[in-house]
């Protein structure tokens, strides 16, 4: 008997080993978003090592390839995990230690919800919140009488919604060496890193943190995050997660600028990206410190910048010198204008440095081509304009409104609008961003033809990204040789009807090959 198949067993492992190669995963009987330079859409893709090692129609790769693993995608569609341009990835988690005040209607309710907080949770030195909104307050007045009655002994720390300001007690005060004369514990911009220098996070709570947000991002499709705003400690933090296999998460580190983080960067790794100085030129709209031209609606303050335009253009040369990004956040049309002739006249024309402009939230039409005369990359948030249009109405006079939150004239400079979500400021869906984009809100000021297209939009939550993080050869698009980064969705985005879209869901998210989140039914 065992001479008889002996000979066929034989023929046929000679023949596989000729017929086929192996890959640890092929993905097959599906409907792949390739997101390459033709916008092309394969049915198969095979994995090896973490990387895609052939994509193309079904039978040329199930004829070439034999898997360790199959996955039938049941003509699902795939397209590449999604990245955030600009969130707070390890803000975002540390969120997950905070209490949660944004449905919050008083300063009384704030008080309230802390105090439940604080019984459960009594370990912590201080008493994070964070999501607070006056705008949405019946009473808009902000005291911080209650936090210093309630809470004599703990610093007490409340994160308004956009991040630019704070409400703190008298003991956060004490906490720092700033000395307020007379103080409703309204901390604005200028004073943020004061308190957030004073804050005790240990180790053990960072990590906590960033594996919370890896988690929150995974059941989103999102494999990659641009964190905007870190210090060298935080991204050794990272790294060190990375590598002793605790982080999955591709991130992309913007490090404030300061000269542990000039000595720090660049770290550029397969999975960790650090190339990046981030500047904060101005606030927010709805802190009404957005640096304008013209005043606000109804008032006589323009906002202000937080820096010089000589300490901006001392940066921006020490960044240029070492061949490193600069990211500057400016909302306001006045700070967008100082950031782009500032990088302008380091730039002097055209680059590939990838400088980029975080939120380039309203731009004066005479602002808008220097972004192509010096390659600058706009970075948006399309969430932001559902979020804030009611809001913006009341702090915009007309003529800022018509040249706020744009997308396609920006795209047009460059072809590249990197999107991303600002989480946890506005919502870290991505197809939300993608919503967002292209069906955007409808009020008189929008202008509909400031939308994009499916094509772009799924660019924009995509291979613009890459683009921007220069991590195009590794990740943005599923081609051969990049990493095996990709998420399927219960339905098509790129073609269901508007109505069915802010329902479709993540089924799974894969890094590099490997499954980091699954729907459970
Ligand atoms: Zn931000």
């Amino acid at each position: 008997m065992k001479h008889i198949y002996s000979i066929p067993l034989a023929v046929l492992f000679f023949v596989s080993c000729v017929k086929f190669k192996t890959a640890d995963l092929v993905v097959h009987n599906a409907r792949i978003y390739t997101v390459n330079q033709k916008f092309e859409v394969a049915q198969a893709m095979a994995i090896q090592d973490g990387k895609i090692i052939a994509i193309g129609k079904e039978h040329e790769i199930m004829n070439k390839y034999r898997a360790v693993k199959l996955l039938d995608a049941e003509t699902r569609p795939i397209y590449p995990g999604f990245m955030d341009a600009h969130c707070h990835f390890l803000g975002s988690g540390l969120n997950s230690l905070a209490v949660d005040l944004s449905e919050c209607k008083s300063m009384d309710e704030v008080a309230e919800k802390l105090k439940t907080f604080r019984i459960n949770n009594q370990d912590s030195k201080w008493l994070i919140g964070y999501g607070w909104n006056e705008n949405n307050w019946e009473n808009s007045l902000i005291d911080n009488q209650l936090l210093n009655e309630n809470f004599e002994e703990t610093p007490v720390l409340l994160w308004r919604v956009d991040g630019h300001s704070l409400i703190v007690n008298k003991k956060a005060i004490a906490q720092t060496n700033l000395e307020f004369e007379k103080s409703n514990g309204l901390v604005s911009e200028e004073y943020i890193s004061e308190f957030t220098k004073a804050i005790e996070y240990t180790e053990a709570e960072k990590k906590a943190g960033l594996r919370f947000a890896e988690e929150n991002y995974f059941s989103k499709g999102v494999t990659s995050v641009s964190d905007a705003g870190l210090t060298s400690s935080e991204l050794r933090l990272i790294e060190k997660m990375q590598e002793s296999g605790t982080l999955d998460m591709n991130v992309n580190a913007m490090l404030y600028f300061s000269k542990e983080a000039s000595m720090t960067l660049p770290i550029l790794k397969n999975k960790l990206t650090a190339n990046t100085y981030k500047v904060v030129l101005d606030g927010s709209v709805g802190s009404q410190s957005a640096c304008f031209k013209k005043p606000y609606k109804g008032t006589n303050e323009f906002g202000k910048l937080l820096m010089t335009r000589d300490s901006l253009a001392r940066i921006a040369q020490i960044a240029f010198d070492q061949g490193a990004q600069l990211a500057v956040h400016a909302i306001g049309d006045s700070a967008v204008k100082v950031a782009l002739d500032v990088m302008g006249k380091v730039l002097k024309g055209t680059n590939g440095l990838a400088w980029r402009i975080e939120h380039a939230q309203t731009v004066g039409e005479s602002e808008m081509e220097l972004f192509r005369k010096f390659s600058i990359i706009p970075s948006v948030q399309p969430t932001h304009l559902w979020d804030d249009k009611d809001m913006a109405e009341k702090k915009l006079n007309d003529s800022q409104l018509a040249i706020s939150y744009r997308l396609k004239s920006l795209l047009e400079q460059n072809q590249t609008i990197p999107l991303g979500t600002d989480y946890p400021v506005a919502c870290n869906n991505p197809i939300h961003t993608f919503y967002n984009a292209v069906f955007r809100a409808n009020k008189p000021w929008v202008l509909q033809s400031e939308n994009l297209s499916r094509e772009e939009a799924l660019k924009g939550i995509t291979f613009w990204v890459a683009l921007a993080n220069k991590t195009y050869e590794q990740n943005g698009s599923l081609e051969i040789g990049k990493s095996a980064d990709f998420v399927i969705l219960d339905r098509d985005i790129m073609k269901i009807p508007k109505d069915e879209l802010q329902s479709a869901e993540v089924l799974k998210t894969y890094v590099s090959g490997g499954l980091v989140f699954e729907k459970i039914n």
